[in-house]
């Protein structure tokens, strides 16, 4: 193994200051060098002013005013609402302690550890904040700075910098408000066509025959088949660009700001994965534009992945008359480039009730690889790849022929959430 190789872990504050044996003992044992901490420190005076939030604890009203718009004019669930209510700006904690947070930091890097901060920025799950609104640009740009320069870390693999996962589809279709509109304007999209095309690709998509599509799927769709029976447009396709388009802009803002005030602090943000990446409005062909490391979160088998194939065969077999929960499934597979690895046939079969134990009933070691192959055919040549997966609860078998594999194709390290099988299985 090089010794360069990353190999990190996700933990708490309280973990890190109540269980100091923990990391050392990771360090010996799996020889853990890296750790990513939320951040749960205070945003000084400086910074607060800036939040969109204006220093007080949002009304509804006052969050729909800095929120994604759907295009039909809905602000985005309000479900999130509260957790939103628990920040000091957006990605930012409310009742944040410095003191702890510093002294955690400290006993890291005591321990010979690098320390990088996950912080937090646009989306709480179905929650996004307008990443146009001017309020929530330099707040954000702000809040990255003083993560960058005032706790000695040496990181930032910023979490939630995208659009809401692919398994809440009212995200997908948002943002429209004025500050997007006029985004779009300054990036060379024009907003209504986008919206029309968008219309107009649902429309047809309702035209289909779902008993025919289903015979298609089974002898197999490609790019054309599917412009094709969609009448795509080409406002359809401007729309993930544009997306793509906005969080490049915002993410080299931050990244320039950061560099500027502590050029040695690298910045990141974690990198949805790569099959449905553009619905989350991360361009990997671009990453070295906006970032100096990759993270491909491929670790959330059920929110991202799986609930996202769940919740678009529920859509489509809304939308397409004669088209059976089974092939609805099947279409979606092959949509999003994961058929044929033996995904479950009906949605019971998921057993979604269970998530803990998702990882028995799917082809976990697949589907995440899936996922790795592509991201190394998209990344720029030289940004390093720290692909995120699980430790707890995938089994060792499957760990150890991801990390095996991931290796071999060129990834630069792992980052675990959580570490219950690597260290039994040792
Ligand atoms: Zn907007």
């Amino acid at each position: 193994m090089s010794t360069d190789w990353l190999t990190g872990i996700y933990l708490t504050t309280p973990v890190i200051l109540e269980q100091p044996d923990y990391v050392t003992r990771l360090r010996d044992e799996i020889g853990l060098n890296t750790v990513v901490m939320g951040f749960t420190g205070e945003m000084p005076e400086e910074v607060l002013k800036l939040s969109p939030y204006g220093g007080t604890i949002p009304t509804e009203a006052e969050l729909e005013a800095i929120i994604l718009r759907h295009f039909d004019g809905r602000p985005i669930d309000p479900r999130e609402y509260g957790q939103a209510r628990n920040l000091c700006g957006p990605g930012a904690p409310l009742n944040g302690e410095d003191e702890t947070f510093r002294r955690a930091v400290d006993q890291l890097k005591a321990a010979g550890l690098d320390v990088w901060t996950y912080g937090g920025a646009w989306t709480i799950r179905r929650l996004m904040f307008c990443p146009s609104n001017p309020d929530v640009r330099s707040w954000m740009e702000t809040a990255c700075v003083h993560w960058a320069t005032e706790y000695g870390l040496d990181a930032l693999d910023i979490t939630h910098f995208r659009y809401p996962m692919g398994s809440f589809p009212l995200g997908l279709f948002g943002c429209t408000c004025t500050h997007c509109r006029s985004e779009a304007d300054g990036l060379g999209y024009d907003m209504d066509r986008m919206v029309d095309d968008l219309k107009a690709t649902r429309e047809q998509l309702r035209r289909l025959d779902g008993k025919r599509l289903a015979d298609v799927t089974r002898l197999g769709f490609g790019f054309f088949d599917v412009v094709h029976a969609l009448g795509l447009r080409s406002g359809f396709l401007d729309w993930w660009r544009f997306r793509q388009d906005l969080v490049v802009k915002n993410l080299t803002q931050f990244r320039a700001a950061v560099k500027a005030a502590s050029p040695d602090t690298r910045f990141g943000t974690d990198t949805y994965p790569a099959s449905m990446a553009m619905t989350a409005g991360h361009d990997y062909l671009r990453w070295d534009q906006m970032c100096d490391f990759a993270s491909p979160l491929v670790s959330h088998i059920s929110a991202f992945v799986s609930n996202t194939f769940i919740e678009w065969a529920r859509f489509l077999q809304e939308e397409i008359p004669n088209l059976t929960e089974e092939d609805a499934l099947q279409v979606v597979y092959r949509f999003l480039g994961y058929d044929g690895m033996g995904l479950p046939e009906t949605v019971a079969a998921y057993g979604h009730e269970d998530a803990a134990t998702l990882a028995d009933r799917i082809p976990t070691a697949d589907l995440v690889l899936r996922d790795l192959v592509k991201a190394k055919l998209l990344l720029p040549e030289g940004v390093p790849s720290y692909p995120i997966i699980h430790g707890e609860g995938w089994g060792m078998e499957t760990i150890d022929r991801i990390l095996t594999e991931m290796k071999s194709l060129g990834h630069n390290g792992v980052v675990w959430q959580g570490t219950e099988d690597i260290l039994n299985g040792k």
